[in-house]
């Protein structure tokens, strides 16, 4: 495999740019050439050591688009080497109690793409294909890389509407954006 420059957090409180292999779609994968990667206050958090979930060395970053350069054998979707693609970095696992409700962001097996596997502050990354959206012809891949945050901040403002129509207090369940 050949390597790619990525950002690369070793231990808590250092950052370094460095080679990685370039990485292998597995079944239901696809390789996304990462046009545009946002960076999130999460990131910082990783930089600090303080986000728990996330293991060392990792290549954050978690808010990307970019362009599909391959595709898995059994990857669900029908992309194609070329499509444009916003992805949602979370990794449900679609089996427990969260998950059956329709709540995924409450996974009890909760991962992420950046923050507990290697994410797109890297030239290329493998995503699962179920978690990449196509992308509208006018749309660039810096507006791309908004689509993660954007929906976190309708999904939350959506969520304390209801609590005040409910007449409960507010309080924020929403996992890390
Ligand atoms: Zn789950
Ligand atoms: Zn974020």
């Amino acid at each position: 495999m050949a390597p790619h420059a990525s950002a690369i957090i070793d231990t808590p409180g250092s950052v370094r740019v460095g080679d990685v292999p370039d990485p292998t779609p597995r079944d239901r994968d696809v390789v996304v050439r990462v046009g545009a990667c946002g960076i999130c206050g999460t990131d910082l958090h990783i930089a600090d050591g303080h986000f728990p979930p996330s293991p060392y060395p990792i290549v954050p970053g978690h808010e990307f688009a970019g362009e599909i350069v391959e595709v898995g054998a059994n990857a669900p979707g029908g992309f194609v080497v070329g499509d444009r693609v916003a992805v949602d970095p979370s990794l449900f696992c679609g089996y427990c109690g969260p998950c059956r409700a329709g709540h995924g962001n409450l996974c009890a097996n909760w991962g992420a793409t950046g923050d507990t596997v290697d994410g797109a502050f890297a030239e290329y990354v493998a995503v699962p294909a179920d978690t990449c959206y196509r992308m509208p012809d006018g749309m660039t891949f810096q507006e791309g890389a908004l689509v993660e945050p954007v929906s976190c901040a309708v999904h939350a403002s959506g969520a304390s509407a209801s609590r005040r129509a409910n007449g409960s207090s507010c309080s924020a369940r929403a996992r890390w954006a």
